[in-house]
């Protein structure tokens, strides 16, 4: 299965001290980690666990799948952001919640500000120029507009990454492919 993916391109799933999956790091930043004695490796005793071998002039270390944080650099201080253009665009992944536009993004309040509507996560969502002027000052329901999801507040990435490797261990579905750093 690991056959087909260049050593140095595997990623390595790091927990932090206390077990919770965080984030993945690539081969070359995992092995860093091992051999400067800040991480160690950790066996979860998932089925498809691997291991390869890196070699430098004199060095090759086996790095398995997981690793797991001995020191406590994980736990940072993380705030929900405020609520603005740039980081709801973020999490309305730069497209307009209600037709999928990536063009001409504004801001759009579901129940909007002139009905007593907040500025806040769960009432704030990205939306074309098009849809916000169709909408004008209804509700979506009222306009027969449909949003793609529920607005809500952004979560801590750790958790949010928590969340999607536990999915992922349960659907057992093989290569992912896909690199987050730390
Ligand atoms: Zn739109």
């Amino acid at each position: 299965m690991n056959g087909r993916i260049p050593v140095l391109e595997q990623s390595v799933v790091v927990f932090s001290q206390n077990y919770l999956p965080l984030c993945k790091v690539n081969i070359k930043r995992a092995v860093v980690l091992l051999i400067t004695n800040k991480a160690e490796p950790l066996n979860i005793g998932t089925p498809d666990e691997w291991q390869v071998t890196v070699t430098s002039p004199s060095l090759v270390i086996f790095v398995p799948q997981h690793i797991r944080l001995k020191i406590n650099s994980s736990e940072r201080v993380w705030k929900v952001p405020p609520v603005n253009r740039r980081e709801v665009l973020r999490r309305d992944r730069h497209s307009c919640q209600y037709c999928g536009s990536k063009k001409h993004l504004t801001l759009d309040h579901v129940l909007p500000r002139s009905r007593g509507g907040q500025h806040t996560w769960d009432n704030v969502v990205i939306a074309c120029e098009r849809c916000n002027s169709r909408k004008g000052s209804r509700t979506p329901k009222e306009a027969g507009m449909q949003l793609a999801t529920k607005p809500k507040a952004p979560i801590h990435p750790a958790i949010a990454f928590a969340d999607r490797f536990w999915m992922d261990v349960q659907a057992r579905s093989g290569v992912t492919g896909e690199h987050e750093e730390c």
